[in-house]
């Protein structure tokens, strides 16, 4: 996950934008150095690091080893409603992000513990020819093209959403490209993407995107476990909520949006496309991931259909 703004330049002109962008820029901009997803190692030499923790994020996640919750909840769309005030989009030099402005707020303790507003949310994915996908989580051994990361402060932290437990709700989307046609909400952030193609770019978005345009069609099967930051310094301050189903967008777009955006790199001087910009599975180190539902894993309805029949059958033989 990409936090940070790192260009003074953008962060000045966004700190002076709306009250809410300055408390998510504030928050933001506690992450220092300067860091590459070529040398992950560095990141835990970092000044206050945490990214040695142990809770740290992405994670592998395996749907039969997550443990059903019959208290999680399900999001709708209609969490993410009303519609963005402002959005402003950025390339930071790890990611794209789009910082959101007013909106929605979530507010349903059978889904997060507290009150979320929505900060930014960016991408991480896979350069054009890349073996692996893009994604940090993977689900069932599959790392996707790309993941979409929505981040949420926790309103009772004070603007301290970094050192709090549970002070950011991320909501991480896989996104594949399997769709015969474009997804429109992703031909507009491409077009986006254009106006910033450059490290430390950022754009007005005249008409505010709304969250909800992105999300895939179903929403109920999410994995819930307590992580990080996925960029330094790897905070330990994230309640996770990965979702099953993937976003879909075309394969064009997917070659389109791969060919956009340039990180500058200040050794060599030159400009290189971002992309592989994600953090590989950290350790879970005994924890547990979640999942809605009210099922057993070992007895779900087809096995009870199955032990009804068999201990039925030999009982009705006997009556008659
Ligand atoms: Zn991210």
């Amino acid at each position: 996950m990409v936090y940070l703004v790192r260009r003074t330049r953008v962060k000045m002109m966004h700190l002076f934008s709306t009250s809410i962008l300055l408390l998510g820029l504030v928050a933001g901009a506690i992450a220092s150095g300067s860091w590459t997803y070529t040398n992950l190692s560095a990141w835990n030499l970092l000044a206050n690091t945490k990214c040695n923790g142990k809770i740290q994020s992405p994670i592998a996640i395996v749907d039969s080893e997550a443990q059903t919750n019959a208290t999680l909840g399900t999001f709708t769309k209609n969490h993410f409603i009303p519609n963005p005030i402002s959005n402003t989009v950025i390339n930071n030099g790890h990611s794209l992000q789009v910082n959101v402005g007013g909106g929605y707020m979530i507010n349903d303790r059978k889904l997060l513990p507290g009150v979320y507003w929505p900060a930014q949310f960016h991408f991480h994915w896979a350069l054009q020819g890349s073996r692996s996908g893009g994604s940090e989580h993977t689900l069932n051994g599959k790392q996707y093209f790309a993941e979409m990361h929505i981040v949420h402060n926790n309103n009772n932290t004070k603007n301290n959403q970094l050192n709090e437990k549970n002070g950011i709700a991320v909501l991480g989307f896989f996104i594949q490209a399997d769709a015969i046609s474009n997804n429109t909400a992703f031909d507009k952030l491409l077009h986006l993407a254009k106006k910033v193609k450059y490290t430390g770019e950022s754009a007005i978005v005249n008409t505010p995107l709304p969250v909800s345009d992105f999300l895939p069609k179903d929403l109920t099967m999410f994995y819930r476990y307590s992580g990080s930051l996925t960029t330094p310094l790897c905070n330990e301050v994230v309640v996770w909520s990965v979702f099953k189903t993937p976003i879909s967008i075309s394969n064009s777009q997917k070659q389109e949006w791969q060919s956009i955006l340039y990180y500058n790199n200040t050794e060599t001087g030159q400009q290189y496309l971002i992309g592989d910009n994600f953090r590989p599975t950290q350790n879970l180190n005994g924890r547990i991931v979640t999942k809605p539902g009210n099922k057993s894993p070992d007895f779900n309805q087809q096995s009870k259909i199955k032990f009804l029949l068999i201990t039925m059958i030999p009982i009705a033989t006997l009556l008659f």
